[in-house]
């Protein structure tokens, strides 16, 4: 307001302006508002949790009071996704925030970090047990149907619990070790709870150093293929030969695949990697060829990472590049890994085919092949898993496993397929294979993987070979 004069100096009148803010307190709210909250699901984003879980870390520090934070993934979320739709993925969403909300307090926390992913910070958590009994009660309320678009939808969750102080000191701390505990529970089967243990990120830091090597591993060329007979079980020749990875580690000495090869298909690794297995197999070829060792064929096995299109240029380009033929190339891939992806496999695999390179299916029967998919895939050559030839031994288990060799025998048959045998041991179980007619074996009792040189002699001077393996 301002006052307004006359020639007097007296106040003639008073001029007043107003302005309505009631529109701009609103839009800061909103504002606010936006900042804070996950418009999906009402919870707090992770500003606001961050914002939050520094306000408790502060208090519970002064007053030495002791806070739970739960890192809480949906297990294969992304599967709802991808077969009944976004929207419905939505709604899971939206359900799961509700359940997670009704299970704790009101002066806790419940946040949506992103994606499948949600945090609760539980203020004042006295205990374990309480905690405990609250990540029960979460896992109970989400494997819970859902009904999403006419489906019955299921889920459930990997949940890591730690604690302030006794777990981290910090926000940053305790979101971190609450992602361990998590990671953690999906190790161990998904729809669990685990608390943080020091041991579980020593674990992580082994891990993430061996990451580290194995990226390395691959410029300074660590790794070197090994190579397993297969043998006619008839005549004792040797038929073909699968190449199996090692990796010379600098310090640790030659390891196993079982030691890697998870890791690298986790992190993606495994690409480059079998593009280099895929090479490195067909120069041996090459250079077995141009002596005038005749393999008639190389095995190379394929993960599940690497099924896509761009493997049948892969496969096209290696085969190319040390011209050899097709037919002395032979890829396998698992059944499992086969079953999850059918259709796409089939389509990757004929690719394949087309090019004149064999296809097996490696441990068979330990998956879900029904009889109808496996008439239409793209492949010449079953394997029989080594867990079934081990078991012909076992007494407890000789009946039952006789039986299954033998129909996986006639199946292979039936559908014109040719039938190897993996992890054949003993003089015993080779007599079983010889009774059934089955064509082809693979297994220590010949000889264990080998490396290149070595697999030569063995194909020069198979009987000199025998008495030392
Ligand atoms: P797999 O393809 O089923 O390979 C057979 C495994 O059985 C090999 O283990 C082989 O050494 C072992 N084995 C062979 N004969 C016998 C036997 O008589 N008794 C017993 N107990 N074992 C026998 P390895 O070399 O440790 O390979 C393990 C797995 O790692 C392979 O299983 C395969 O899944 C994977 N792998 C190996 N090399 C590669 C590769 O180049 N690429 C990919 N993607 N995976 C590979
Ligand atoms: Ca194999
Ligand atoms: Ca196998």
């Amino acid at each position: 307001m301002s006052a307004v004069r006359d020639a007097q100096g007296g106040v003639a009148f008073v001029s007043c302006i107003m302005r309505d803010v009631t529109e701009k307190l609103r839009a800061e709210r909103h504002i606010e508002h936006l900042a804070t909250t996950d418009t999906l699901t009402g919870l707090a984003n992770r500003n606001a949790l961050l914002q939050k879980m520094a306000d408790a870390v502060a208090r519970a520090a002064r007053t030495r009071g002791q806070l739970a934070v739960m890192f809480i993934d949906l297990d294969k979320f992304k599967a709802v996704n991808d077969t009944l739709g976004h929207a419905a993925g939505d709604t899971l969403l939206r359900e799961c925030a509700q359940g997670l909300t009704s299970c704790v307090r009101e002066v806790d926390v419940v946040a949506r970090l992103g994606g499948d992913e949600f945090m609760v910070l539980l203020n004042d958590a006295p205990n374990a047990a309480t905690v405990a009994t609250v990540a029960d009660r979460m896992l109970k309320l989400l494997t819970a149907p859902y009904r999403l678009s006419g489906h019955d939808a299921f889920t459930s969750a990997s949940i890591g619990i730690c604690f302030f102080p006794g777990d981290g000191k910090d926000v940053i701390a305790l979101m971190k070790n609450a992602d361990i505990a998590m990671y953690d529970a999906k190790e161990l089967g998904r729809n669990n709870y685990q608390f943080f243990a020091e041991e579980m990120n020593q674990r992580m830091v082994r891990r993430a150093q061996l990451e580290r090597e194995l990226r390395a591993a691959l410029e300074n060329q660590e790794f070197v293929l090994h190579f397993q007979p297969q043998v006619s079980v008839a005549s004792g020749a040797i038929q073909g030969t699968e190449s199996l990875i090692r990796w010379r580690h600098p310090r640790r000495g030659l390891l196993a695949p079982g030691e890697f090869i998870t890791l690298a298909e986790e992190t993606g690794l495994i690409v480059p990697m079998g593009v280099w297995i895929l090479n490195e197999a067909c120069r041996t070829i090459k250079s077995w060829r141009a002596r005038g060792v005749q393999v008639p064929y190389v095995v190379v096995n394929v993960s599940a990472v690497q099924l896509s299109e761009s493997l049948v240029d892969t496969v096209r380009q290696a085969i190319a590049d040390s011209s050899i033929e097709p037919g002395w190339l032979m890829l396998e891939i698992t059944e499992t890994m086969l079953m999850q992806r059918v259709e796409e496999a089939i389509a990757i695999l004929q690719h394949i085919r087309k090019q004149g390179v064999r296809i097996a299916m490696d441990d068979f029967g330990t998956g879900y092949s029904s009889l109808s998919v496996l008439q239409r895939l793209p492949i010449d050559t079953l394997k029989i898993d080594r867990s079934f030839v081990a078991a012909i031994d076992n007494p407890a288990d000789s009946a039952r496993a006789c039986a299954i060799v033998g129909a996986i025998v006639a199946i292979a048959k039936e559908l014109h397929l040719d039938v190897v045998a993996e992890g054949v041991e003993t003089a015993a179980q080779l007599a079983y294979l010889r009774r059934l007619n089955c064509e082809t074996y693979q297994g220590y009792i010949y000889s264990k993987p080998v490396d290149a040189a070595a697999l030569e002699r063995l194909f020069e001077a198979p009987e000199a070979t025998l008495d030392t393996a």
